[in-house]
């Protein structure tokens, strides 16, 4: 029984030692062991399983030295000399002087027989037979092991390192000097942003000359701002820059089906980082974990908690015994709970804004670096223009459409056409050239375009029209484009007024020239609708309702929505704010009709224009208000 079990145990050794202990593979080598096990024969190897009736006559022959009897009745006897021994198969076995052969339950008539031929024979509690003993098991191995298995699976690693037992190792991954490196060059704008973190890589770099100096560098740096500004990009470049170890978590990565697995996580990472400190560590995603507590639905003290409760104790914890920068990114501060932002954790927060024109350009400049662009003909700069409120993950994704259509045009380089086209697809969605409309639709379409654009053409501060298309996009028919001239942080009642006049323009065509009205215009109600109601509630410029604010929005902190909004005012103020909303449309609607009916002429002439050549542009838009019709060449 020893020899063949020495075997595959030392094989199973090997094998863990060089797949680094997948469990799946011990539950293989462990089942295979106890399967070959069951089918080598056990010690008695050499014992030939004789017939009773064989025994019988060894015994009347006086052949049988010695014997053991076993509990279960087994015999196994000893020859005196050698002989050919039959086994109750049939099978010859020869020189053998070892056998068993199982006795009727009551032998004790045949202990005579043994004294009487003079058989030394003793008695010995069965032995245990391991195999069947361990191959009891096996059901339930598997069992284990598919549990096993299914975590593993759930936790969805391929990492070796990352098995069963190490639940509660943080997930974070160290930035190798081996990966590509991202440079503060790499990222353009956010030019505070970059000036703060390099005075924490300064830091970094030589802690003990800022020490001596008795400054108090922050310990905790939070990047806040919009979705693809380049938060991320950033902190990837604090850790190419900074040559100091960096681990990188995203917060989703602590939240675990089990209880307690957050916790340690972050307990084991900020150990990791003590261990290599100076180090830099960087939660993305922040709000996933640092939300406001109490506000989880699964009652008050869920793991998320714990998680953060763990966060904010390591936070204060490593505060003046090593140079371990905390940094983390969200584009929810205002989820966050407000613990996490005092002074001492993340008390330094570096906003990292929607980029200025200046900064679009730039962002287009690195990006236009990798792909081969047309200089002559492709300026950036109007494309920086062209793309107010554009991130940079939109300028990344804008230049790599660009190159795909030129791609699939097969031009060697990229050019302006492509990048208008690139610029359209992002900004009104793709072209939907397929569906075909019937003249009729498309007359409306055209009309309710037009109207837009007219109505924007004659509106006090109104962002001027950049393209008219009747080209269906997306799940429009039809798109009229307004960019603003510059970038705009705040909007006078000037403009909202003029926006809300221009997008009941659209409706108020059809009705003017078809007196007949169409559900094409129902998105821009919409939107309307909606912005009347915020100038109620929120913006405070309703005249009749005065400077108040209406109805506290309830965040459900839990879900990151707003789902409900809390109404703190009367039944009668609601009506009241009903009413101005109406107001405020009807309002928009009159002026529209009138710009409409004072420049039908042009409204005309642009609509028909747009039957004729689909899309125009500004420069089109100024030859039509000029009067003039354009060439057929202009086609766009
Ligand atoms: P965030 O983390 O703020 O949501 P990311 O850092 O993930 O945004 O940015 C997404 C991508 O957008 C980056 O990989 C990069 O290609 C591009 N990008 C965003 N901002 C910039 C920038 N300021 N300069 C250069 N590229 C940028
Ligand atoms: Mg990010
Ligand atoms: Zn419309």
């Amino acid at each position: 029984m020893k020899k063949p079990t020495k075997k595959p145990k030392k094989q199973l050794k090997r094998k863990s030692k060089a797949k680094n202990s997948s469990s799946f593979v011990w539950l293989a080598v462990l089942f295979f062991v106890m399967l070959s096990l069951s089918l080598l024969p056990n010690e008695s190897a050499n014992e030939v399983e004789i017939s009773y009736n064989t025994y019988k006559r060894l015994l009347s022959d006086g052949q049988i030295k010695e014997a053991s009897i076993e509990n279960d009745n087994s015999f196994h006897g000893e020859l005196s000399a050698p002989a050919t021994l039959i086994n109750k198969n049939g099978a010859e076995f020869t020189d053998r002087t070892l056998f068993v052969v199982y006795l009727p339950a009551d032998y004790a008539e045949q202990i005579k027989v043994w004294d009487e031929k003079n058989i030394e024979y003793n008695f010995e509690g069965e032995k245990i037979d391991w195999t069947s003993w361990l191959l009891g098991f096996a059901p339930w191995l598997l069992l284990i092991g598919f549990w096993i298995f299914m975590i593993r699976r759930m936790q969805g690693s391929n990492n070796g390192m990352n098995n069963v037992f190490s639940f509660g190792k943080s997930k974070a991954k160290m930035f190798s000097s081996k990966q590509k490196k991202v440079k503060f060059g790499d990222v353009a704008g956010c030019i505070e942003a970059k000036e703060e973190l390099e005075e924490v890589i300064a830091y970094l770099k030589s802690p003990k000359k800022f020490e001596k100096l008795g400054g108090k560098i922050p310990r905790g740096v939070l990047l806040v701002g919009p979705p693809g500004t380049g938060k991320t990009l950033l902190a990837r470049a604090v850790a190419g820059e900074s040559n100091v170890p960096f681990f990188s978590i995203s917060g989703a990565d602590f939240v675990e089906m089990f209880v307690g697995v957050g916790a340690s996580r972050v307990r084991d990472l900020f150990e990791q980082a003590n261990k290599n400190s100076p180090a830099i560590i960087f939660i993305d995603e922040l709000d996933a974990v640092g939300r406001q507590r109490g506000a989880g639905l699964g009652g008050g003290h869920d793991e998320r908690e714990q998680t953060l409760n763990q966060l904010l104790v390591e936070l204060d914890g490593f505060e003046n015994s090593s140079s371990v920068i905390v940094m983390a990114a969200t584009n929810r501060p205002d989820v966050l709970d407000s613990a996490l932002l005092r002074p001492g954790r993340f008390d330094r927060q570096v906003v990292v804004d929607v980029p200025d024109l200046q900064g679009r350009h730039d962002i287009l400049k690195i990006h236009t670096k990798k792909i081969k662009i047309n200089k002559k003909s492709v300026k950036l700069h109007d494309i920086a223009k062209g793309t107010p409120g554009m991130v940079g993950a939109d300028l990344a994704n804008l230049v790599n459409e660009a190159a795909l259509l030129a791609s699939r045009k097969r031009k060697t380089t990229v050019d302006n056409n492509d990048f208008e086209e690139a610029k359209d697809k992002v900004l009104m969605g793709v072209q939907r050239k397929s569906m075909v409309l019937s003249d009729a639709e498309k007359k409306v379409t055209a009309y309710h375009e037009a109207g837009h654009a007219v109505v924007a053409i004659f509106s006090p501060e109104a962002d001027p029209v950049h393209k008219v298309t009747i080209i269906p996009r997306g799940r429009a028919l039809g798109v009229t484009m307004q960019l603003p001239l510059d970038e705009k942080h705040g909007y006078s009642k000037t403009y909202i007024l003029s926006r809300l006049a221009v997008m009941m323009g659209g409706r108020s065509a059809e009705e003017i020239i078809f007196n007949e009205i169409t559900t094409g215009a129902s998105n821009d109600i919409e939107r309307a609708t909606s912005i009347a109601r915020k100038m109620v509630c929120e913006w405070g410029m309703s005249d009749a309702m005065g400077p108040m604010s209406f109805g506290k929005k309830n965040e459900e902190i839990f879900l990151g929505r707003e789902i409900q909004s809390h109404r703190d005012y009367s039944e009668q103020t609601a009506q009241q704010i009903d009413h101005e909303v109406v107001t405020i449309i009807k309002d928009a609607q009159k002026t529209s009709h009138k710009i409409l009916t004072d420049h039908i002429d042009l409204l005309h002439l642009m609509a028909e224009q747009l039957l004729e050549h689909e899309t125009i542009d500004e420069a089109d838009i100024k030859l039509l208000v000029a009067g003039k019709k354009l060439s057929k060449k202009n086609n766009k």
